[in-house]
């Protein structure tokens, strides 16, 4: 982009087509109740409306921002008020800003010279944040530990495996190749992405231990011991524990204390995958989520998730950044500087899995700033209201039931006509369009779990949502 291009698109066209497009965005969102929330398109139907060919001479720019237009119908809507599906994808206007100047910069911050600002104001807001979320002071870059965005939390918890593989085997996998000896442990409710990392670690899928929950689908630690012992008495080497604090199907808490002092007991790295549940720390009230963090050697949660910060942006702390770095470290020829030789500075492309890295902490700085730590509050506080508000809904109905905890902003609840119904349930739900809910199991039963967060979702959105469930309920035939 330069003042005077043939070829390019001028500054001036770009601000008038920036401008036109943050409209579309801003009219998007003002519409976005007139769209069904669950697209109602076939495999391939997208695709077929789009040309055989790319142009072989370019579009104005207008006439691309139309091409929305063929998209819209295959668009799920993840910021509408009635999408309840998954863990909510949070997004805010600062955010979007803040990821528009990041890439409007266009840098890459691999390394602190290739762009110090992006280094800096990344260690400087995730050392806010531990503060903000009285976390433990060891995971701030001041002290000997620190904070490092990702792109997803499965990223972070693969990087956190990494690092505790080296320090189990003394840095023997970097050097030699796999050892098959170590061993993995998460509770059978954990996050898929703990078994991916456990594949493409290369510790095996044969040595991750799926240990059993209890009555609210929390880890149960006596197993977790019993399975340590089986293996150290069978030769193998306890490595690396995933206690996960909101889990992906019921938001259950693993006891994170317990666990810690077993990892102390037998020198296992803890890793707390608190992907979704994390940002409810903000508030005082809510710190029973950080119960026993103080024993993480790494922590992770998703700004993405639930805290108005658009996807991509996972925060990940460690409690002694060298295990990280020697895990991670390279240093070809054409990345050698004096910044780096110094070693006053973080070279992030050190501290995750590829070399080139975005600006992501500048949208998590707009957000902070903007909404301060009230504004955050604030937002925290009315999803969790709104929760409890549908749970004495749900809770006063006969013909439904809830079947977990309810924590935090996911309400797991079934239909008291089992399986069958309750799944055909949810299709006609989703087909209408009005909503879009997921489902899961838990105690090999089909629940429908209700989960709260949209920043666009009222306490009357809920209402309707609920009553429209009620309705839809007594239509469908046993
Ligand atoms: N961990 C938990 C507990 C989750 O619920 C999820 C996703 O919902 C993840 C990890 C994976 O998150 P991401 O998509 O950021 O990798």
């Amino acid at each position: 982009m330069n003042k005077k291009s043939k070829l390019h698109m001028t500054t001036e066209e770009f601000r008038e087509a920036g401008y036109k497009t943050v409209d579309w965005i801003a009219d998007y969102y003002d519409h976005i109740e007139d769209y069904p929330v669950f697209p109602k398109v076939k495999p391939g139907e997208i695709r077929s409306m789009l040309p055989d060919h790319p142009p072989q001479k370019g579009r104005q720019y207008e006439e691309i921002l139309q091409d929305m237009n063929t998209m819209m119908p295959g668009i799920t809507h993840w910021q509408s008020p009635n999408f309840h599906a998954f863990f909510p994808c949070a997004t805010s206007g600062p955010a979007i800003l803040g990821d528009l100047i990041s890439t409007g910069l266009g840098i890459n911050g691999m390394n602190w010279i290739t762009s110090p600002s992006a280094t800096e104001l990344e260690s400087h807001v995730l050392d806010w944040l531990v503060d903000m979320m009285d976390l433990p002071k060891k995971f701030k870059s001041t002290e000997i530990g620190g904070g490092v965005l990702q792109d997803t939390a499965s990223s972070s918890s693969l990087v956190a495996l990494i690092a505790a593989r080296e320090k189990t085997s003394k840095g023997e996998i970097n050097n030699n190749g796999y050892n098959r000896k170590l061993t993995v442990y998460t509770s059978s409710q954990a996050h898929s992405s703990i078994e991916k990392a456990v594949k493409i670690a290369g510790i095996g899928k044969n040595n991750l231990r799926l240990v059993d929950v209890d009555n609210s689908f929390a880890m149960d630690v006596n197993h977790l011991r019993k399975l340590i012992l089986q293996d150290i008495d069978n030769g193998l080497q306890p490595s690396f524990i995933c206690a996960t604090v909101g889990t992906t199907s019921s938001t259950a808490i693993d006891p994170v204390e317990e666990i810690g002092l077993i990892c102390k007991e037998f020198g296992i790295w803890l890793h707390v995958d608190a992907a979704m549940a994390g940002p409810a720390a903000l508030c005082p009230e809510y710190r029973f989520i950080n119960s026993g963090v103080e024993y993480a050697d790494s922590y992770t949660f998703n700004p993405h998730k639930w805290m108005l910060t658009n996807f991509d942006c996972s925060v990940f702390y460690i409690a002694k950044r060298e295990l990280l770095i020697d895990a991670m470290t390279i240093l070809p020829e054409y990345l050698k500087n004096k910044a780096t030789e110094s070693q006053t500075v973080f070279d992030f492309r050190d501290w995750g899995i590829p070399l080139g890295r975005r600006f992501r902490a500048l949208k998590l700085w707009n957000v902070i700033n903007y909404y301060g730590i009230t504004g955050l509050q604030e937002y925290i506080h009315e999803h969790m209201r709104n929760t409890q508000e549908l749970k004495k809904w749900i809770d006063k109905d006969p013909n439904f039931e809830i079947i977990a905890p309810v924590p935090l902003t996911l309400i797991c609840f079934r239909h008291k006509n089992g399986d069958q119904f309750n799944e055909r349930l949810l299709n006609k739900m989703n087909e209408s369009g009005k909503m879009y809910m997921t489902h899961t199991k838990l105690n090999n039963q089909y629940v429908i779990r209700f989960s709260i967060g949209a920043i666009t979702s009222s306490i009357e959105h809920l209402k309707e949502t609920w009553d429209y469930i009620v309705d839809c309920a007594s239509k469908i035939k046993k």
